[in-house]
């Protein structure tokens, strides 16, 4: 019979981004349920105190990770490093994304190509790397960080709505191969988020005030809103979701 809580107690979560805002929060829920975290970085390991802390309350483990995603050969020496350590990933959470913005006419080619290498090659080539450990183990959960620009074009940010976008279809197209092999890959698709990545938005009164108008919970979404629908994910209680990308957004594409 399947728990009644969320209990990943024995279970070995990777997130990306657990520096900061919703990867953080992901990180402490996870730990919160049971789980060990490694969490990556490009500066973790600098600023891991709370989430070593919060580990230690928990009775879990929470190990620090500098690694740039935008750089295939740091994606390398990190699965190296935790091949190595002979770490087995049960959960995989690829939160770690940027935002560039700025009018498409004049969106450069640097930020475009530094947005698709985070938001999405990283994913990939993370999603394959332990994809094929949890294959061959028959059993694993990947949970992909998209957002409600999966859906939706955005204004300002073509880079990053494009990889969103490729995001929710890179969910279904793993799961539609992974499913029968013991593999649940999904997305949680956040609406709006009160995190470093939103700063410059909750600083605009006129957008907040527009924005706010739009959302019908009328608030910013808080990181742990959306850590509890990604562990529930990561949970025996979600065998039976596959290649889902659940909208987390106070109601926002319900307008
Ligand atoms: P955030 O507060 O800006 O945090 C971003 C995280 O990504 C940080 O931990 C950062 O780590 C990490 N990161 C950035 N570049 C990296 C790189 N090159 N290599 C490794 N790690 C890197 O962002 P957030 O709002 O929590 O966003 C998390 C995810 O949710 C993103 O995928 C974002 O697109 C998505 N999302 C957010 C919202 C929102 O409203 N906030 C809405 C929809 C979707 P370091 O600081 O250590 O570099």
């Amino acid at each position: 019979m399947t728990s009644n809580t969320i209990n990943l107690t024995g279970k070995t979560a990777l997130v990306t981004g657990a520096s900061r805002g919703i990867g953080r929060a992901i990180s402490e829920v996870l730990m919160e349920c049971g789980a060990d975290v490694l969490g990556i970085g490009t500066s973790i390991k600098a600023r891991d105190g709370d989430l070593t802390d919060h580990a230690v309350r928990c009775g879990t483990a929470f190990t620090p990770i500098d690694a740039d995603l935008s750089d295939r050969a740091q994606i390398n020496s990190l699965l190296e490093g935790v091949r190595r350590d002979h770490v087995e990933v049960d959960i995989l959470v690829n939160n770690a994304g940027i935002i560039r913005r700025s009018p498409a006419e004049s969106h450069s080619l640097e930020d475009w190509d530094r947005v698709l290498a985070i938001n999405l090659d990283a994913v990939f080539q993370l999603s394959q790397a332990f994809g094929k450990q949890m294959i061959e183990r028959g059993d694993g959960k990947i949970i992909n960080i998209a957002s409600v620009l999966s859906f939706q074009g955005g204004i300002l940010v073509p880079g990053y709505a494009a990889s969103k976008g490729a995001i929710a279809q890179l969910t279904k197209a793993l799961a539609n191969e992974w499913a029968s092999k013991g593999v649940n890959v999904n997305a949680v698709a956040p609406g709006y988020i009160a995190t470093d990545n939103t700063a410059d938005l909750q600083r605009d009164a006129d957008r907040t005030a527009s924005l706010m108008a739009r959302i019908p919970v009328a608030r910013w979404g808080e990181p742990r809103e959306i850590a509890w629908p990604v562990a529930f994910l990561a949970s025996a209680q979600a065998s039976f979701i596959h290649g889902t990308v659940l909208p987390v957004d106070g109601g926002w594409l319900a307008r």
